[in-house]
């Protein structure tokens, strides 16, 4: 295939913090320079990513800022024939900056609205803050279910925060008809993503360290628990050592359903057009698999209930 633009996309694992590219930065912050800019975009480690991440999302001060950010990011998914986005918004974030959250839902959602692209959206808290903090999330996402939020999720270091401690708050997630994921097996071990599978998720972000275990491999494959796959972002923060190191090939292999996804795509310099040339030309992904990949963006998409299928006949 010459190009990834005409294959309907879907994004299921996309931050709208994370999509502030430099050049969106710049009508955020337009007292800061280009270099400046592009030196707090330039890291070379997940330690250096996590600064990067806190410098662009303490930039994000207003509604208004969260409504221009969502507008640049949907201009920039439709260009690239992405037809439905799950895009993240870090609640979690949103408290750590002492904001109100109100607000700033109606800001996104606005902007959403006015796009073409279709978007629910996934609240996230972050999980080294604690079961007080993670609650206080799932409470706000609740609030919001059937006004555009489908799912609720975890994100952060997953050492500090680990997947037990929120039992409770995923069950109460899960009764408030919220849709459950968790960043897992990105940094942590294939332990980590067992453990956020015993809280009920439905996909994991991420956990592509799930290739050291063969065996959670097969529960994968056969429970049909989609991967929320980024290479580009693994490739970034490190935790592969090189892009050839990747185990998107592995893991597609072992037959676990996975999706193509940009993460960070402002922060990695990534699109998802690009990541789909990437799995092509690095990993031998021929067109019939791209084809079947893209078609699992809206297959695993949490809009639709569990007879998934559904949405995917609607493009
Ligand atoms: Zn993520």
């Amino acid at each position: 295939m010459a190009g990834w633009h005409e294959l309907p996309k879907a994004e299921l694992h996309l931050h709208l913090e994370g999509s502030v590219t430099q050049e969106t930065m710049r009508l955020l912050a337009p007292d800061l320079s280009e270099d400046e800019i592009r030196a707090r975009y330039s890291f070379g480690n997940f330690a250096g990513f996590l600064e990067c991440f806190g410098w662009v999302v303490k930039r994000i001060r207003t509604p208004e800022d969260y409504a221009l950010i969502t507008r640049q990011l949907l201009a920039d998914l439709e260009r690239q024939n992405v037809r439905y986005a799950e895009i993240t918004l870090s609640a979690g974030v949103v408290l750590w900056k002492k904001q109100e959250f109100g607000p700033i839902y109606d800001a996104v959602q606005r902007a959403a609205r006015s796009s073409p692209v279709e978007v629910q959206w996934n609240v996230d808290a972050i999980r080294h803050f604690g079961v007080e903090h993670v609650m206080q999330v799932a409470e706000l996402a609740a609030e919001r279910v059937g006004d555009g939020v489908v799912s609720f999720g975890i994100g952060g270091d997953e050492a500090r925060g680990p997947a037990e401690w929120f039992t409770d708050v995923y069950r109460f997630a899960h009764e408030k008809g919220l849709r459950l994921t968790a960043h897992a097996g990105e940094a942590a071990g294939p332990e980590s993503v067992w453990r956020a599978l015993e809280l009920g998720a439905e996909r994991i972000g991420h956990g592509i360290r799930s290739v050291e275990d063969s065996a959670l491999l097969k529960h994968l494959r056969d429970r049909d628990i989609p991967l929320e796959i980024s290479i580009t972002s693994n490739v970034a923060t490190g935790v592969v050592a090189s892009l050839a190191e990747h185990p998107v090939r592995r893991i597609y292999d072992a037959g676990v359903p996975i999706v193509l996804n940009t993460d960070d795509p402002g922060i990695f310099g990534t699109t998802l057009e690009r990541e789909y040339e990437i799995a092509a030309t690095a990993f031998g992904f021929s067109d019939a698999e791209l084809q079947q990949i893209a078609g699992n963006g809206f297959r695993y998409a949490f809009r639709i209930d569990r007879g998934r299928g559904d949405l995917r006949n609607v493009h």
